[in-house]
C-alpha cells in the first residue's frame, strides 16, 4: 500500500518571468520560461500550484550585502544591459523579476514547511547560484536557494540544511556563503574546467564549515552513469553524516545531452534517478521535504523534458 501513495508536489511558473528581458541570441532567455511553463501546464491537476510572491528587502539581506541591493537597483533604474559586478544581462526589470522568484521559492518553504506539500519545483528565471552575498555573476542576480536557507533558520527555526546542486557548472556564490557554516551543507555535482573556474575537490569549506562543502566535479563528455555511481559512493553517506532538516536542489539542466552550454551528456533519466535519490534521502532525514529551485538548462526543450522528468520523480 504505501509504495501507492504520491508524494504531493507543488510548481511553480509564473508569466513574470518572460519579463526578464537578456536580449538577442542570450542562452538564458524567455524561450526557455516558455517551453518549460508550456510542460508544466499540461501536467495533471494532482500537481499543486504555488502562487508566487515578491521577496521583501528584508528577506534579500538575509544573504545579500545592502550596497549590492543599491547596485542592482541603480544599474536597473538606469538601463544598464549588463550588472556592473559581472556577466549578467539585465533589462530594467530585471531587479523585480529576481525579487518575484526569490519570493516565490519561499512561497514554496512555506507551503512544505506548514505541511501542505512534501516538495516543490520553482520554475523561476533569472538563476541564482552564481550569485555571492555582494556579487551578480554568470546570469544570477540574487541567489534564491541561499536566501531560502537562511529563511528556513531565521523564520522556521531549522537548523541543518543540505544544499544538492546539480547544475553543470559549480555553484560558486552557494557555496561562498556558507563556506565558513558548519549548519549548511552544500553538495555540488558539476563540469570539471569550466566557467565559474572554482568547486575543485580540495575546497571543503573553511573554519567551522571545514567538511560542510563536497564538489564532485566529473570529467568533460561523461554521461549520467559516471554521475549517478558518484552520487552512490559519495553524497549518500556525506548526507547521511550530516543529518540535514530540509533539502534544497539548485536544479540546473544544462549537464544533459545536446545542451548548448555545458559538457556533459546526462540523459533525462539521469534527472529522474537523481530525484529519486534526493526524495529517499529526504524521507530518511528531512521528513520527505524538498524545494527544488531551477538554474540553469539553455536547450528550452530539452530543458522542459529534463525538468518534467525530474517533477514526475518528485512525486515518488
Ligand atoms: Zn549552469
Amino acid at each position: 500500500m504505501s509504495e501507492k501513495i504520491k508524494r504531493k508536489v507543488g510548481i511553480h511558473f509564473d508569466r513574470c518571468y518572460k519579463r526578464h528581458d537578456t536580449g538577442p541570441w542570450h542562452p538564458e532567455s524567455a524561450a526557455r520560461y516558455r517551453a518549460l511553463s508550456a510542460a508544466l501546464e499540461d501536467l495533471p491537476k494532482t500537481f499543486v500550484k504555488i502562487p508566487g510572491r515578491v521577496a521583501t528587502e528584508q528577506e534579500v539581506l538575509l544573504v545579500h550585502a545592502p550596497w549590492y541591493l543599491d547596485i542592482v537597483r541603480q544599474d536597473t533604474e538606469n538601463f544598464a544591459d549588463q550588472l556592473r559586478t559581472g556577466d549578467t544581462a539585465i533589462c530594467s526589470e530585471s531587479g523585480d523579476v529576481a525579487r518575484a522568484a526569490t519570493g516565490a521559492v519561499l512561497n514554496a518553504v512555506d507551503f512544505v514547511m506548514q505541511g501542505e506539500l512534501d516538495s516543490a519545483f520553482c520554475a523561476v528565471r533569472p538563476p541564482g547560484h552564481h550569485a555571492t552575498a555582494d556579487r551578480g555573476m554568470g546570469f544570477c542576480i540574487f541567489n534564491h536557494v541561499a536566501i531560502a536557507a537562511r529563511y528556513l533558520q531565521v523564520t522556521h527555526g531549522l537548523k541543518r540544511l543540505a544544499i544538492i546542486d546539480w547544475d553543470v557548472h559549480h555553484g560558486n556564490g552557494t557555496e561562498a556563503i556558507f563556506h565558513e557554516d558548519a549548519d549548511v551543507l552544500y553538495i555540488s555535482l558539476h563540469e570539471a574546467g569550466i566557467y565559474p573556474f572554482t568547486g575543485s575537490a580540495e575546497e571543503q569549506g573553511a573554519g567551522a564549515g571545514k567538511g560542510a562543502t563536497l564538489n564532485l566535479p566529473l570529467p568533460k563528455g561523461s554521461n549520467g552513469d559516471v554521475a549517478l555511481r558518484v552520487w552512490d559512493e559519495r553524497i549518500t553517506a556525506v548526507v547521511k553524516n550530516f543529518r540535514p532538516e530540509f533539502m534544497l536542489i539548485s536544479a540546473g539542466f544544462d549537464a544533459r545531452q545536446n545542451d548548448p552550454v555545458g559538457g556533459l551528456r546526462w540523459a533525462d533519466k539521469t534527472f529522474a534517478e537523481m530525484t529519486r535519490r534526493s526524495v529517499a534521502l529526504a524521507q530518511q532525514w528531512c521528513q520527505g521535504r524538498i524545494v527544488s529551485v531551477l538554474e540553469g538548462g539553455y536547450n528550452p526543450d530539452g530543458l522542459a523534458v529534463a525538468a518534467m522528468a525530474h517533477v514526475k520523480a518528485l512525486r515518488g
